[in-house]
């Protein structure tokens, strides 16, 4: 799959649940945004707060196109958190604004989740199974205590829960999360990889169709590849997925992959597909008058532009201010966070990702783009029932629904394999040939 995405306008079928699921987050993060702030609590990881919008509107809702229900999961949880992985709030809401178009990406894997980017492609919005959404609420203290201690996770960052409810609809639970790929940057070679090898291959012969599918293990495997990061950055990288699999596991967690985007500074970005693609996304005011139709486009390029961005977030910023006072100290009067440069997370400090670094130290010509993905799926039923049947046809070592102890081992073996250079590689089997 390519960061490739279909436009979502008033034509588009998930236009009301996305114009929905957005006005819900634009709503509620205002409003716990605009409190002051007070440390949590063990209710607030319980919370839950609904909000019914209608056409009319009322003095704690404002008015929406369309009527619907929602809820805000542990506003307050996801606001710490939010601090923590270092947003702006007037930014957050920025990016996820209303009137905006977001880009849909369908559903790229197998579980019937819709995928959709922010207009900025800064945030994911993944709708998730109900199963994984009270899975995530039981878990929701024992992630927030590991964020809080590893400011370095590589664990996927959540910003948000919430539910859509639209009149005689499904209930649609969703999460915002980061985007690991960066806005501006190309991402010439992506793999989700999981350590299993059974079925985890993409098929070469799709790729001169598709030249930026994501790719899986086998095909890993297939280029010896690996991931330059030097001694240090090596330690670095292995130490901390060290600690967010152990919770992985500890939380019974299973299923989940490590997403490794690859940008070649030698190729850089490819500017003729960034002119092309950039009208596309220039906000158009209303959303409306769209001529293109559902185009495809991709992520490659930076929409609005930053500057522009910036005008809109202090414009915003002000609007927050004088419609309730925000209390000096309050995190919505800190600067945009590419000032905080120094506070961000040492795998997402290099243009948002991880410089390639040679043995020597040297600094390589790619930057890594890397975390943990889909990290919801707890090793329950479904999962056992699928280890039994695949159990009895393969080596079950290699299937994928290991239970999660050694789904977490197998994960981080494949992972240490791969950080290998070719010089460990050599002097390993050069250590074998000699026993
Ligand atoms: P399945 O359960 O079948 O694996 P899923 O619907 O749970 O699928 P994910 O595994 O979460 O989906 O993601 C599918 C693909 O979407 C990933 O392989 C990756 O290409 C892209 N993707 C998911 N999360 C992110 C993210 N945070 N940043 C960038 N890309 C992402
Ligand atoms: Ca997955
Ligand atoms: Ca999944």
């Amino acid at each position: 799959q390519v960061l490739v995405g279909t436009k979502v306008d008033e034509t588009h079928t998930n236009w009301v649940a996305a114009y929905n699921m957005l006005t819900g987050i634009r709503v509620s993060v205002s409003r716990t945004n605009a409190k002051l702030d007070r440390p949590l609590t063990d209710e607030d990881f319980e919370a839950k707060q609904k909000s019914t919008f209608d056409i009319a509107g009322n003095e704690l809702v404002p008015s929406a196109k369309y009527d619907f229900k929602f809820k805000d999961y542990a506003p307050w949880v996801f606001r710490h958190l939010r601090s923590l992985f270092h947003l702006d709030p007037a930014d957050y809401l920025m990016s996820l604004a209303g009137k905006y178009i977001l880009s849909e990406l369908g559903s790229p894997g197998k579980s019937g989740s819709f995928f959709y980017f922010s207009r900025d492609y800064r945030y994911i919005i993944k709708t998730i199974h109900h199963s994984e959404h009270k899975f995530l609420r039981k878990i929701l203290k024992d992630y927030y205590k590991h964020v809080t201690e590893n400011p370095n996770t590589l664990l996927s960052q959540f910003f948000g829960l919430h539910r859509v409810k639209m009149p005689y609809g499904r209930k649609i639970h969703f999460v915002v999360m980061n985007n690991l790929f960066p806005p501006h940057r190309d991402i010439h070679q992506t793999f989700d990889l999981k350590g299993s090898t059974i079925g985890r291959d993409y098929p070469e012969e799709l790729l001169s169709s598709n030249p930026r599918a994501t790719l899986k293990d086998l095909n890993w495997l297939r280029r010896h590849q690996h991931l330059e990061l030097g001694i240090i950055k090596k330690r670095l990288f292995l130490e901390q997925l060290q600690k967010d699999v152990k919770l992985l596991q500890r939380l019974k967690i299973m299923d989940y992959s490590l997403l490794v985007g690859t940008h070649d500074v030698r190729r850089g970005n490819d500017e003729n597909l960034r002119g092309k693609t950039l009208q596309v996304f220039e906000p158009r005011g209303d959303g409306k008058n769209s001529q293109e139709g559902p185009e495809q486009h991709s992520v490659l390029m930076r929409t609005p532009s930053k500057l522009e961005h910036q005008r809109k977030t202090r414009e915003l910023r002000q609007m927050l201010k004088s419609e309730r006072p925000i209390p000096i100290g309050e995190s919505s009067n800190k600067m945009p966070d590419e000032l905080d440069d120094n506070k961000q997370s040492i795998f997402y400090k290099d243009d948002g990702g991880f410089q390639a670094t040679h043995q020597d130290n040297a600094p390589a010509e790619e930057v890594y783009y890397l975390g943990v993905i889909d990290c919801l799926t707890h090793y329950g039923m479904v999962k056992k029932i699928e280890h039994f049947w695949k159990g009895l046809s393969s080596d079950s070592e290699k299937i994928s629904a290991l239970p999660p102890q050694q789904y977490g081992d197998r994960f981080l073996k494949f992972m240490s394999g791969i950080t290998m250079s070719p010089e460990d590689v050599a002097r390993e089997a050069q250590d074998r040939g000699h026993d």
